[in-house]
C-alpha cells in the first residue's frame, strides 16, 4: 500500500522538526516547502541520511515549487514569522495573514482534495484566515495549539507531582493566547482529578505557568519560538487524521452552533479522522471556566475583525 503525502509548507524549526517525526514514525511521506531555495531540499536530505539509523523508510522531499504540493492528502502550514522577546502572537498578524494568503491560493490550486492544518500564528486567526480563502468546507481545515498547550499542561504537572506524563491527561481550550483556558477540573493522573491531588495554589501556580509558557520559551531563546513541543503535536495530529485514529485533541476548530458560538475557529476537543474535524465535543463548563472561555473568544474575535486581505 503506498504511503500517504503530507506537505508541509514552511521548513523552518517548526516545519522541518515536524517533518522528521512525521517520517519518523513513518506516518506518512513528506514534501517540505519554503520560499528560501535549496533549504528544504538540504533538510530534506539531511532527514534522510538519518533514516537508515534509525530505521524509517518514509521518503522526505524538498522544494521551493509549489507544483510539489499535488497529491497531498494533507497540507501543514508552518510558513511565517515567529515571536521575539517582547512580542505577542497577536503582533505577527498583518505579515503572517499575507503569507496565508499566498500559501492557501497555492494549496487550493495544486492539491485541492487536501485537508489543511494550520500552525502559523496567531493561531486562531491564522485558522480563520485559511478557511475565508480556502472556501473549503470548515471541517477541513484545522489549527494546532490546544494539542501543545495541554501538553505543557502535562508536563508540568508530571514535574510537579513526580509521576509519568503517560499517566497526565489534561484539557486546554480557547485560543492560543493569554487567555487560553486551562481546564484543572478536566485535568487527571490516571483518572484522579489534580484537584484531589495539589493544592489551589499550586494549581495555579501551574495553570499561570502553562498560560506563558511559549513566552518563556521565547523569553530564554532571544531568536525565535518553541519548535520541539510543537512540531512533535503537529505529527501527534497528522497521524490522528492520516491513520484515521478518531484521537480526541483540543484543537482550533470552526465553532457554528457549538459552544453557543456564531462561527469562530476556537481550541475546543474534537475528534480527529481522516475527514479532519469530525465532531467537536462539548464539554459542561462551570460559570468561572465559561467566563474565561467567552472572554478568549471575544480576544479571538477583536483579531479576527482587525484582518485585512
Ligand atoms: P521559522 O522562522 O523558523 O520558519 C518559518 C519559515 O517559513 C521560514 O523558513 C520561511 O522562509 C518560511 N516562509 C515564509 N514565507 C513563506 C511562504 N510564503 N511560503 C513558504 N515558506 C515561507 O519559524 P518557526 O519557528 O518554524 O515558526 C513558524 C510559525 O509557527 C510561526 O508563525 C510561529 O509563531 C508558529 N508557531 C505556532 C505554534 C502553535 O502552537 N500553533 C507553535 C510554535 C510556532
Amino acid at each position: 500500500m503506498a504511503r500517504k503525502k503530507i506537505s508541509i509548507v514552511g521548513a523552518g524549526h517548526v516545519g522541518s522538526h515536524a517533518a522528521l517525526w512525521i517520517a519518523h514514525k513513518e506516518i506518512a511521506d513528506v514534501t517540505l516547502i519554503d520560499v528560501i531555495e535549496g533549504m528544504p531540499e538540504g533538510k530534506a536530505l539531511d532527514i534522510t541520511h538519518a533514516a537508515p539509523v534509525e530505521g524509517f523508510d518514509a521518503k522526505v522531499a524538498g522544494s521551493s515549487d509549489y507544483r510539489d504540493l499535488a497529491g497531498s492528502d494533507l497540507v501543514i502550514i508552518a510558513a511565517g514569522l515567529a515571536r521575539k522577546p517582547g512580542m505577542t502572537r497577536g503582533d505577527l498578524i498583518d505579515k503572517n495573514a499575507g503569507i496565508i494568503k499566498g500559501v492557501v491560493s497555492e494549496i487550493v490550486e495544486k492539491s485541492p482534495q487536501a485537508l489543511v492544518m494550520v500552525v502559523t500564528n496567531p493561531l486562531d486567526v491564522m485558522v480563520h484566515a485559511a478557511w475565508k480563502l480556502s472556501g473549503l468546507p470548515p471541517e477541513r481545515i484545522v489549527g494546532m495549539a490546544g494539542a501543545l498547550d495541554s501538553a505543557r499542561l502535562r508536563a508540568f504537572v508530571a514535574m510537579e507531582l513526580g509521576v509519568s506524563v503517560e499517566d497526565v491527561s489534561a484539557m486546554v481550550i480557547g485560543g492560543h493566547a493569554d487567555e487560553m483556558v486551562p481546564l484543572k477540573r478536566y485535568t487527571t493522573v490516571a483518572g484522579i482529578p489534580i484537584t484531589q491531588l495539589l493544592s489551589k495554589e499550586r494549581i495555579d501556580a501551574i495553570m499561570e505557568r502553562t498560560k506563558k509558557a511559549g513566552g518563556e520559551i521565547v523569553g530564554l531563546l532571544k531568536t525565535g519560538s518553541a519548535y520541539y513541543a510543537p512540531s512533535a503535536c503537529i505529527a501527534e495530529m497528522a497521524e490522528a487524521i492520516i491513520k484515521d485514529k478518531k484521537r480526541v485533541i483540543p484543537c482550533a476548530a470552526y465553532c457554528k452552533g457549538k459552544y453557543g458560538l456564531d462561527g469562530v475557529f476556537v481550541g475546543v476537543p474534537v475528534r480527529l479522522g481522516e475527514d479532519g474535524v469530525e465532531d467537536i465535543i462539548e464539554i459542561e463548563l462551570n460559570t468561572e471556566e465559561k467566563k474565561a472561555f467567552d472572554n478568549s473568544v471575544s480576544a479571538i474575535k477583536k483579531l479576527v475583525e482587525g484582518l485585512r486581505f
